[in-house]
């Protein structure tokens, strides 16, 4: 089932709440405060930028890229070689430049 509800929490535990007292069925309402809940703690551990590791379909590639980006060693110059391409960059992000950068990370992560 989705967790795509338009209550708030609260309502959902009044809706819960109500549910019970009326001696219904309750569970499937309980099942839902459990993916909501779920999505609450996901959202948490991503403004407290827990890894993500704990949370991999949430990451865009862009995401996925920026932060292994910033994982990695940063070198500045001129006539840098990318280890992959060989061409010569200003920059190198692991040896490796923009373009290789990008197709290394996303192999590993299909990987
Ligand atoms: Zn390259």
């Amino acid at each position: 089932m989705s967790a795509e509800v338009s209550l708030s929490k609260n309502e959902l535990i009044d809706l819960i709440e109500s549910t019970e007292s009326a001696s219904c069925d309750a569970a499937c309402l309980r099942g839902l405060l459990a993916e909501v809940e779920e999505e609450e703690r996901i959202e948490k551990s991503a403004r407290l930028g827990i890894p993500p590791e704990a949370r991999p379909e949430e990451m865009t590639i862009e995401e996925y890229l920026a932060e292994k980006r910033g994982q990695s060693h940063v070198e500045h110059g001129t006539d840098l070689e990318c280890r992959i391409c060989h061409d010569k960059f200003d920059h190198l992000i692991s040896g490796t430049c923009e373009v290789c950068f990008r197709g290394w990370m996303l192999s590993t992560k299909r990987s």
